[in-house]
This record gives C-alpha cells, structure tokens and sequence, in this order.
C-alpha cells in the first residue's frame, strides 16, 4: 500500500478527483470537452506561477500568437496567461 502511495503524486490525485469525474459528468450529458470548461474560480486559476509551474510549460495550454501572449486553456475558461497556474497544471511531455 505504500508503495502505492508513493507513486500516486498530488497533482496525480488532483487531477484524478477534479477532471475525471468532471470529464464523466460530460461524457453522460453528451457534451465535449471542448464545449465546456471549469471556470476559473473553480480550478483555483491564478495569474501568477505556482513556482516553477507555470501554464507555459502546462501540457493543457494553447498558447497565444506569441510567448508572452495570452491564450487558452483545454479544460479552464477564459484568457489564460502564459505565467498562470491552476491545480489542473500537467507537466508538458518533453
Ligand atoms: S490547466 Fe491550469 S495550469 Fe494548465 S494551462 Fe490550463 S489554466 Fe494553466
């Protein structure tokens, strides 16, 4: 169980108990993700770094036209800045 544990990390849980079911909740209305988002409020979505956790480096972001652009997010509505964070964050694959 431990070890089960330990390889379960915070933003893992984060996601497991804040997406998943939200993203059951749409596929039983019949609704795509990209027709609806969590608001920001709901997804704790701060302009600023969560320290090195920042939207730019958040697999979930859609970037604006330039680095320093806003732009969108898959799963939080809304302007999202590239200097954002949210407790949705997910590490880009590298
Ligand atoms: S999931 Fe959160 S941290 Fe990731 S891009 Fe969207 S708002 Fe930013």
């Amino acid at each position: 169980m431990r070890d089960l544990d330990q390889r379960i990390s915070r933003s893992d849980f984060v996601r497991g108990v804040v997406i998943l079911p939200a993203l059951a909740g749409l596929l039983v209305a019949g609704i795509t993700v990209a027709e609806a988002k969590g608001s920001q409020a709901q997804f704790k979505y701060q302009t600023k770094p969560n320290g090195t956790k920042k939207c730019s480096n958040c697999s979930l972001f859609i970037p604006g036209k330039t680095a320093t652009a806003t732009g969108t997010c898959k799963v939080v509505d809304g302007t999202i800045s590239p200097n954002g964070y949210c407790i949705a964050w997910a590490a880009k694959s590298s």
